[in-house]
């Protein structure tokens, strides 16, 4: 692929971002594109993916959106063929796709259970090894997941959620020491509450209080899209490449 800017590596280096229509996903494509990488937003949302990317592009982005389910493997073998046709071969990918739920551990159905499970850690695994194939022919790539801080403290009325992104962050692990080895660095950020329209929903739902995230926040705010963006565009750096297999809270130092 040739974007013309090849002074800058990232310019060479396709990201795909998972759940890259709103909040987090959003804004790591932002940090993302910024630091030069030409992005790839796959989303369930088409309309979102879409609006998305057309605002990416007035800001200078290269971009390509597709509508994709990450439980369905072939929509996202589908997406990432158009990808690498348009961008080139994929050298990072950032999942952050995901749903989330609150119910106590007594009423969650195994519907819920399967269907939390099937789109945050299998709908992970799929993003993944659809696009390592390109990483291993490059010797060079970087994974980053999201997973939650609810999987590293626990979370009340979470039971579901909290085990599925606690499988993501093993997932990591293991993709790290069989990875690594052959360039690919692969790293998990746990956020906590990051103000998307996930936890405004929360908000409305009367399951999330804002103002007492602040006061348990040793930085006194929840966070943003931005500071999730930010660590991604850093670990996808080369300036990056001694740190793999990690847990990267962004949380405001809530979680130690
Ligand atoms: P969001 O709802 O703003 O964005 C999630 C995106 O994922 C949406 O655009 C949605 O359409 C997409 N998506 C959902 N299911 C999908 C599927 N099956 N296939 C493809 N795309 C799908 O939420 P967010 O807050 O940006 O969350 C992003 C990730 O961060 C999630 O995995 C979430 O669990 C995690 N997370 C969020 C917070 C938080 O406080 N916001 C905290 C910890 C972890």
């Amino acid at each position: 692929m040739s974007s013309g800017r090849t002074d800058n590596p990232a310019a060479e280096r396709v990201a795909v971002i998972t759940g890259g229509a709103s909040g987090i996903g959003l804004g790591a494509a932002r940090h993302l594109a910024a630091a030069g990488h030409p992005v790839a937003l796959l989303d369930l949302d088409g309309d979102a993916v879409h609006r998305a990317a057309a605002d990416l592009r007035d800001d200078g982005a290269t971009v390509s959106a597709h509508e994709v389910d990450v439980v369905d493997r072939a929509s996202i073998d589908t997406a990432l063929d158009k990808v690498r046709g348009e961008l080139g071969p994929v050298s990072v990918v950032v999942t952050s796709a995901g749903i989330e739920a609150s119910a106590p551990f007594v009423d969650i159905t195994a519907e819920d259970w399967e269907r939390l499970l099937t789109v945050n850690l299998t709908g992970t695994f799929h993003s993944i090894q659809a696009a390592v194939p390109d990483m291993l022919e490059a010797a060079w790539g970087r994974i980053i997941t999201i997973s939650s801080m609810s999987a590293q403290s626990g979370a009340p009325d979470r039971a579901h959620y909290a085990a599925s992104k606690g499988g993501v962050i093993a997932l990591t692990k293991a993709l790290a020491f069989e990875l690594s080895p052959k360039g690919i660095t692969v790293n998990t950020i746990p956020p906590s509450i990051i103000v998307t329209p996930m936890a405004e929903n929360s908000v409305k739902e009367g399951t999330l209080d804002l103002g007492a995230v602040a006061g348990m926040t040793p930085v006194r705010r929840a966070g943003t899209p931005d500071d999730v963006g930010a660590t991604c565009a850093f670990l996808c750096s080369d300036g990056a490449g001694f740190i793999t297999g990690q847990t990267i809270g962004v949380n405001g130092g809530w979680y130690l």
